[in-house]
């Protein structure tokens, strides 16, 4: 039996095997005789050394030595094994194993000698240290090399080791030096602060350990650059990865300590937490483009996408579309139900549209109650329009809202656009004279538009220029036309009519310029010019017989006035200027504009009729014509629309309605006045069905304010 035979054997003997024992230690481990030679090595030896257990059984383990250790020191050294007294155990930190392919591994080296059967053995266990080894020489590049800082410090200041302390252990902005393979060797109180760990648990280690997955490329990168010497320093962004497992975004600076010969020895980088300032910036950035109370994209990121988009079809071709969504009478929400209400139904509507929205297009809230849409990728206009009808059915189901069930449609205008199209600005320019189209065309809809609708509205535009000077420069007139009692054909008032003489295009019809003045507060100044004017006029006006009354003057108010706090103090003040009566005024009002705001209509109205005031309300038959605002707002006056009364609307069924009407005022004691008489048998209609007076063109148009006086001697009918 062999001698290592005989060691196994008697070891095999032993209760606790001995092989289980080296094969799970964590080193590779060797047993040697006195003379050193290998008797057993465990699984671990030969994966480290790349030797098998064939190789190396019977060889002295010197061949594990490199060369150039192979001296006295190690014989000396392994000399000590033999002597039976020696407990110690024998470690070298510093050694390297020789390996099969001739590498040189850094190596933790432990001998410690073992005794029976009368005589020495050793145990050689092996650690790979590679990590420390590594560590240890950035930990002496940084102690030589702060040691130099030191001396050369030393030497120009006393207190060198404080300023140090304070340059870096007591620094604030947390410092790390890694060595240049990325592992740490110092780090300051504020790094280990930054990233939640001790200094133990980042010592030796690499970096990549804590850092954002995402961002290791980042940092490797940094490294690589300096390494190569592309750049000198570097500062750039990543994030780390805190041990409570937060991200932590750092605004890192770097740079390199090199030797006399250039060669990087270390790095040196300190650390800016920039987290909150990344989330102050982001919500800055939000709340720059974001509208604050619903959450949409405001114009100015409307605007950014839209110039991007058009860049995109300009170059790729395709359609794009923009629409221009306004709701209809909105302001009536505010004035009923206050803001707060009028706030949260714009929030709920826009959580709707967004349900009806790809996420990939862009919806914006760009004024009070309008919303831009903005819509890339589409195969026809066609497409736009189903978006567009998808819109407004978002609407159809009214808004509950603290407690109330509100109402709210919408118009929209529609442009698609190809790269044939010359801007952005064009763009919505576009869809917002289609949106004039679809609530001229009476609201709740959408219109796609047409390159003619932009001619009128370059038309709407310039009348609006000069509609502005017309009333300074005393284009605007007042012309009446006289109402006569249908049974006696005596006057017995006239209705005040706006008339327009303009410098090249002659006369303009109200018709044409009311509508473009009602869209801004041009129709205010009208008004008040309209009002001022008929009162005054009026006040002149003697009755051709003294037995009649006093004629009475018609004066027609926007809606837009209604809801001007100024109306009623305007009209009390006209009145007192002219002296005129407060009976012999009476105001036209459109349905539709009462019914704007009921509430507020009937107080202002009630004011009104408490100086002494009447109200007619003109069109009637044509909007609503409910019978309940009828009876709420009991205006002296209905004034039939004049479709009742023309030739051409001759029908039984509208004919029925007339009767129904002129019944209906008489029965609640309201006078009717029909509008636009223009022959003999429709008087004699009116007059048989008991219509009380009339206008129009059989009797008199609208005359100037100078020919009333002859018009009120001697009317022409009579
Ligand atoms: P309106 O208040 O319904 O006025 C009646 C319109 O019918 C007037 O048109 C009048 O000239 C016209 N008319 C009268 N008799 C006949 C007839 O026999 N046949 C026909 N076909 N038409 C007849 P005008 O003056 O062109 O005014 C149009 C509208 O403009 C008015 O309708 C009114 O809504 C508005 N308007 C006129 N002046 C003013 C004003 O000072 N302020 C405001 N807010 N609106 C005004
Ligand atoms: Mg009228
Ligand atoms: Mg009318």
């Amino acid at each position: 039996m062999g001698e290592s035979e005989r060691v196994v054997s008697h070891m095999k003997g032993s209760s606790l095997s001995w092989q289980v024992l080296l094969e799970s230690l964590p080193d590779g481990t060797a047993f040697l005789n006195e003379r050193g030679v290998i008797h057993y090595v465990n699984d671990l030896l030969s994966i480290l050394t790349g030797y098998s257990r064939e190789q190396l059984v019977g060889q002295s383990v010197t061949m594990l030595v490199p060369p150039r250790l192979r001296d006295a020191e190690f014989a000396v050294r392994f000399e000590k094994v033999r002597d039976p007294t020696t407990r110690a155990i024998w470690s070298n930190q510093d050694s390297f194993v020789l390996c099969r392919d001739g590498s040189e591994r850094p190596v933790d080296f432990t001998l410690t000698p073992i005794t029976f059967e009368g005589r020495s053995w050793a145990l050689a266990s092996i650690r790979d240290n590679s990590a420390t080894r590594e560590l240890e020489r950035a930990q002496h590049v940084a102690e030589t090399r702060a040691a130099e800082i030191e001396n050369i410090a030393a030497a120009a200041m006393a207190q060198s080791e404080q300023r140090f302390r304070l340059a870096f252990e007591d620094n604030m902005a947390p410092m790390v030096f890694t060595s240049d393979g990325g592992l740490l060797f110092a780090v300051n109180d504020a790094f280990c602060e930054i990233v939640g760990r001790t200094r133990e648990e980042l010592l030796g280690f690499d970096s990549k350990a804590f850092t954002h997955p995402d961002d290791v490329g980042l940092s490797e990168e940094a490294y690589r650059r300096i390494k190569a010497g592309e750049i000198d320093r570097i500062r750039y962004v990543k994030r780390f990865q805190h041990k409570d497992g937060r991200t932590v975004a750092a605004e890192v600076s770097m740079s390199p300590a090199r030797d006399e010969k250039g060669e990087t020895l270390y790095f040196v980088s300190s650390v800016r937490d920039i987290t909150e300032e990344r989330a102050l910036t982001e919500q800055l950035s939000h709340q720059a483009l974001h509208d604050p109370l619903t959450g949409l994209a405001n114009r100015a990121l409307f605007d950014d996408r839209l110039s991007q988009a058009h860049a995109r079809v300009a170059r790729q071709g395709g359609l794009g579309a923009v629409m221009l969504l306004d709701l209809d009478d909105f302001k009536s929400v505010n004035d009923t139900h206050g803001h707060l209400v009028g706030d949260q139904l714009l929030v709920e509507m826009s959580r709707r549209f967004d349900g009806v929205t790809r996420a990939s297009d862009t919806l914006c809230r760009f004024g009070g109650d309008e919303f831009l849409y903005l819509a890339e990728g589409l195969q026809s206009a066609d497409e736009a329009e189903i978006v567009a009808a998808r819109f407004l059915e978002a609407l159809v189901a009214p808004f509950s809202i603290a407690g109330a069930n509100i109402e709210q449609h919408a118009s929209l205008g529609v442009v698609v656009w190809d790269k044939t199209s010359k801007s952005s600005t064009e763009v919505v320019q576009g869809a917002d004279i289609a949106l004039y189209e679809a609530k001229r065309e009476g609201k709740g809809r959408h219109v796609v538009y047409t390159p003619d609708m932009h001619e009128q509205a370059v038309g709407r535009f310039t009348l609006v220029q000069e509609l502005h000077k017309a009333l300074a420069a005393g284009e605007l007139s007042m012309h009446y036309q006289p109402i006569i009692n249908l049974s006696t054909s005596a006057i017995v008032g006239f209705e005040s009519l706006m008339r327009w003489q303009h410098p090249e295009r002659g006369l303009i019809s109200p018709n044409v310029f009311i509508p473009i003045a009602e869209e801004s507060n041009l129709i205010l100044d009208l008004g008040f010019f309209a009002l001022n004017e008929a009162v005054r006029e009026a006040s002149c006006w003697k009755p051709s017989d003294p037995q009649a009354g006093q004629p009475f003057v018609t004066v027609n108010l926007s809606a837009h006035q209604f809801h001007d706090l100024g109306l009623v103090p305007m009209i009390e003040s006209a009145l007192r200027l002219s002296g005129l009566a407060p009976e012999r005024l009476v105001l036209e009002i459109k349905e539709s504009a009462t019914l704007l705001n009921v509430t507020e209509t009937m107080n202002v109205m009630e004011r009104l009729m408490h100086l002494g005031i009447g109200f007619a309300l003109d069109d009637y038959g044509t909007g609503y014509s409910s019978l309940s605002y009828l009876a709420l707002l009991r205006p002296r006056i209905i004034k039939i629309d004049q479709f009742f009364v023309s030739p051409a609307s001759m029908s039984s069924r509208t004919d029925t309605l007339l009767e129904a009407i002129v019944t209906l005022g008489n029965k609640l004691n309201m006078t009717t006045i029909a509008e636009g008489i223009e022959t003999e048998a429709q008087l004699e209609r009116l007059r048989f069905l008991g219509c009380e007076l009339g206008q129009g063109f059989f009797f008199l148009p609208a005359v100037p304010a100078n020919e009333v006086a002859a018009i009120l001697v001697h009317a022409p009918w009579s």
